[in-house]
């Protein structure tokens, strides 16, 4: 008898469930979409999801994943692989089980899930169950290897955003609800079955938001998609181009466009023609971003990209902000990534000659009115000190010495051929020469 009991019970969990109650919706886009996915909504802020109760009934979360607060916040994660913005299960593992009560049974209108990721954690794979609990043998919290549809749950849709090729990168949204906006029925319980989107370990989907909409609330509050605020603009002769993204920093476009664009139409044309070397052509194209993410980090520039703090320049319009920004442009310029690709033994260009370079460009060329690279305390007065206070040595080599300093410098550090010696070929002094010849200069007060 006990044999027999336990093969109906195995039959019984093995029937596959009926998932036709339900439609659902899938809407995808690229990271920039700013969880814009149409046909679904943006996910919504004050939804009963926010006031329900979310519990992992099977599986782990990952130990990077923050708790499931992060699927009811009304918040979206700010970029594409944000672990601490988006709930997900442990690598390695395949999915589990999250379970939501609403506290009383309701009647829904939709159920939407969103989730975001460069890799294959961007699509959603799982299975979606409802319940008001009243069924006599309901059981709330059913593990993996439990079919739910046998203790008390209605299958109500089977999700799968995963595309047909490629890894899925970007944002997803699935919403389940039915034709004409009837309601999905009245339920209490939910529960997400979850799997992993693909084989390898790091597959398990990064959920940012879940939604659980009324059937009785007339109208819901929706995330506003970021709008985007970016500029193109082309030099008069039509040789640069210059992009400015304010996107993240929306009361800086018209400070941007009247004050900081002429400065760089200006600017950038003469920091090409100012640090020039043999064949070399510098980016006829820069993209000036405004960003929130850069902690302390004013501005720093890779490749023909500049990244300017949103926080940071408000308070410095009058101040540092532009000349900040020649130094930058400066470095876009340099291009001293390149020595590594254009000469098999590049020598290594130390960083205070680099940033000396912009911060010479910078105080002495573009704001020498400012003398904010002088320097009032000689024991400061190491050419190696590096940004104002290199810039002031440099200014004094090419003051004293040799007006072609710069040029011949850049196209040392420019080539991968720097070296410690080329001092004494130019100058007929020494670098460690020429710094206490200089010191002698800041004591004297005359630097
Ligand atoms: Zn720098």
């Amino acid at each position: 008898m006990k044999s027999a009991l336990l093969t109906c019970v195995a039959l019984l969990a093995a029937s596959p469930a009926l998932f036709a109650a339900a439609e659902v919706t899938k809407g995808y886009g690229p990271s920039d979409a700013g969880f814009k996915l149409d046909p679904v909504l943006p996910p919504a802020i004050d939804d009963i999801a926010s006031k329900a109760t979310f519990s992992i009934i099977d599986g782990q979360k990952d130990g990077a994943s923050p708790d499931l607060a992060v699927l009811n916040d009304g918040k979206i994660p700010q970029s594409e692989d944000q672990p601490s913005a988006n709930f997900f299960f442990a690598n390695g593992s395949d999915g589990g089980r999250i379970g939501v009560d609403l506290g009383s049974v309701t009647s829904l209108r939709s159920i939407a899930t969103y989730s975001w990721h460069n890799k294959e954690r961007g699509p959603q794979l799982y299975k979606l169950y409802a319940a008001d609990g009243r069924a006599k043998n309901f059981n709330a919290a059913p593990k993996k290897g439990t079919d739910p549809a046998t203790c008390g749950w209605v299958p109500l849709a089977e999700v799968d955003t995963r595309p047909k090729t490629g890894d899925g990168a970007g944002q997803h949204a699935a919403e389940i609800s039915n034709k004409n906006r009837r309601p999905l029925g009245s339920y209490r319980y939910l529960l997400f079955d979850i799997s992993k989107t693909a084989e390898d370990a790091f597959a398990n989907t990064f959920f940012s938001e879940i939604d659980v909409v009324d059937a009785g609330q007339s109208e819901v509050q929706r995330i506003k998609p970021l709008e985007k605020i970016v500029k193109n603009y082309k030099s008069k002769d039509g040789k640069f181009r210059y992009i400015i993204d304010s996107t993240k920093a929306p009361a800086l476009t018209e400070w941007s466009e009247k004050e900081l664009l002429p400065v760089v139409e200006e600017w950038y044309p003469k920091l090409v023609a100012l640090l020039p070397s043999n064949g070399y052509r510098a980016p006829d194209q820069v993209t000036f971003e405004y960003r929130d993410d850069m902690g302390g980090t004013p501005a720093y520039a890779a490749g023909n990209k500049i990244s300017l703090s949103a926080p940071w320049f408000p308070g410095e319009l009058k101040r540092e902000a532009k000349g900040c920004v020649i130094h930058e442009m400066g470095h876009v310029v340099q291009n001293y990534w390149r020595a590594a690709q254009t000469n098999r033994n590049p020598k290594n260009t130390p960083g205070w000659i680099t940033e000396g370079i912009c911060d010479y460009i910078r105080w002495f060329l573009y704001e020498p009115q400012s003398q904010g690279a002088h320097v009032r305390d000689v024991n400061q007065a190491k050419y190696d000190a590096s940004y104002r206070v290199t810039a002031n040595f440099l200014d004094w080599v090419v003051d004293k010495k040799d007006k072609a300093l710069l040029q011949k410098l850049n196209e040392a550090a420019r080539e991968g051929k720097y070296e410690e010696k080329l001092w004494k070929d130019w100058t007929g002094s020494t670098l460690q020469e020429l710094g206490e010849d200089w010191k002698k200069a800041v004591k004297d007060g005359k630097r």
